[in-house]
């Protein structure tokens, strides 16, 4: 596949590209005009057997494959990446609606997590103690677990799939992805460049469909670890379906991130931070700002930032013009917009109003025109719940003090961040705040690999997070060796205790 899509999205198992012989199909549009760019199946129950049955036998001569060997097709997969940097990131744009450059920051981030996964020997590595006991040494070594799987969600169709397979096959196990149904073609390119970079058949699989086929994934007696990217709702199903099965899982769920901006901040820098991180990718981030948290004298920039986001609109994705694309669906675009209705009913202050928003020469698209609420409070709905639209809330506030006890009392905690020009108010932000990852004059923190996407609270269930160190140790088990070994005449006593002697 490069530029023509085919009419029908194949499965990928045993290391065959196949089509499914379901006959259920989920029509994949276009989110600027609702043209069908392809179908994309609901895999059959045998199909999904099929998968998890080559990871199965598949793993048992990966997990052998020497680290070396294993870090070469990471380190062949990345170049190729970056060689069909601007194809995938085409792609990307046409079924997701992202502007190209947005598009190719998708593409990007999860190409640095592939140049990570690289370096899976020293990663991977265990622990030696020499003499633990006299003549006695310890160490460890960790081995990958068997098969994983990925549920991705929409938003981020490479970078989040590549969160999760290439580190978890790196470490020797073998994967499952069934990325979203609404844009499957992004993830099959990036299954296509994993084969042609010499993944061996069976390391990778990828399936299709919702919450039937998830659900198989989840029950399998051989599936070891789930990694879930997604919305809240679903992430608890999985959650508690997968440890219910005594699996390991990490959930990466929903949000609601805030903004603090004091007012010795660089008004300019806070303006145009808002600006992008509030309405980039029509707000359909998970680490968009949502909420900014005017303290003190800032309000007084309200005005300009009004103007600001008067000045930018959404786009089809090769506008050069256009500053962000469609919500991805016509549900996602009516819900954004029954959520500024409900805004304008609970009394917050709409100074902002993108409802009616027309594109020229697309009037089917899923538009939404950046929003602005400002007299939001913590009661209303639109402050309750995510929105995950072009749509920024704002609340003012006296205090630093009274906005990290709001962002507190919040039940998210994926990112934020703050914007002043005081350190003392930036350390204290970053010790108190309860919320896993921060921006201190950065808007959208999102941790480069060797760190982990470390979200907090409810935008967060499991131990181990996504991509770094972290997630190395989510896909492999540390087997500890105690050893000894004797001189051929050696003599000793019977020892009646677990005491090492
Ligand atoms: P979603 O939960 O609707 O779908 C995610 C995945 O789950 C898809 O593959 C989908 O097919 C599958 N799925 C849907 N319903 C299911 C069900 N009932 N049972 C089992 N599987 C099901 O999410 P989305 O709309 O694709 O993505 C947007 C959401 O993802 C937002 O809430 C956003 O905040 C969140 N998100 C979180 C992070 C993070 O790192 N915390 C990153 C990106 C997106």
């Amino acid at each position: 596949m490069s530029q023509s899509f085919p009419t029908q999205v194949p499965l990928f198992i045993e290391g065959q590209w196949i089509a499914s012989e379901t006959t259920q199909w989920i029509p994949v549009t276009d989110p600027a005009t609702q043209k069908i760019l392809t179908q994309v199946p609901c895999a059959t129950a045998q199909e999904m057997t099929r998968a998890i049955d080559s990871a199965v036998s598949t793993f048992e001569t990966w997990k052998d494959v020497p680290v070396p060997v294993r870090a070469r097709i990471m380190l062949k997969y990345q170049a190729l990446l970056k060689d069909h940097h601007d194809e995938l990131a085409t792609i990307l744009a046409k079924e997701t609606g992202k502007t190209f450059e947005d598009a190719k920051g998708d593409v990007w981030r999860g190409i640095e997590v592939v140049e990570h996964a690289c370096n899976i020997a020293s990663l991977q590595m265990g622990e030696t103690v020499e003499n633990v006991a006299t003549d006695i040494d310890c160490y460890s070594y960790t081995q990958p677990l068997g098969v994983c799987v990925g549920i991705t969600p929409f938003n981020f169709p490479a970078m989040i799939p590549l969160w999760m397979f290439p580190l978890a096959i790196a470490c020797g196990n073998t994967f499952i992805l069934k990325p979203s149904e609404q844009d499957p073609l992004t993830p099959t390119r990036l299954v296509e460049l994993f084969e042609e970079a010499g993944a061996p058949k069976g390391v990778l699989q990828l399936v299709h469909g919702g919450k039937e086929q998830v659900d198989i994934l989840l029950n399998h007696p051989e599936t070891r670890a789930i990694s879930f990217v997604g919305s809240t709702a679903v992430g608890h199903h999985i959650y508690r379906t997968a440890t219910d099965n005594l699996k390991r899982v990490q959930c990466m769920m929903g949000a609601k991130n805030h903004m603090v901006v004091m007012p010795d901040a660089n008004k300019q820098q806070v303006i145009n931070n808002l600006v992008g991180a509030g309405f980039g990718a029509a707000g359909q981030r998970c680490m968009a700002i949502s909420v900014a948290v005017m303290v003190g004298d800032s309000k007084q920039w309200i005005a300009e930032l009004k103007q600001a986001a008067s000045a930018i609109r959404p786009g089809a994705w090769n506008d050069p013009d256009a500053a962000y694309g469609p919500q991805i669906n016509p549900d996602a675009r009516d819900r954004v917009l029954s959520f500024i209705a409900q805004g304008k009913k609970e009394g917050a202050n709409c100074l902002l109003d993108g409802s009616d928003c027309v594109v020229e020469g697309y009037p089917d698209g899923n538009w939404v025109g950046p929003t602005i609420f400002s007299d939001v409070t913590t009661e209303m709905e639109i402050y309750r719940n995510e929105i995950f639209g072009p749509v920024l809330l704002i609340i003012s506030v006296d205090t630093l003090e009274e906005a990290m006890t709001l962002i507190n009392n919040n039940p998210n905690g994926n990112g934020t961040s703050i914007f002043t020009a005081s350190g003392y108010a930036a350390r204290k932000y970053q010790h108190g705040i309860q919320v896993g990852q921060i921006g201190i004059n950065v808007p959208v923190p999102v941790p480069l690999p060797f760190f982990s996407f470390t979200g907090w609270r409810a935008s967060f269930a499991g131990d181990q997070h996504a991509y770094g160190k972290q997630a190395v140790r989510f896909y492999t088990e540390t087997k500890t060796i105690t050893a000894r070994w004797f001189e051929d005449d050696h003599q000793s006593d019977m020892n009646m205790t677990i005491t090492l002697k």
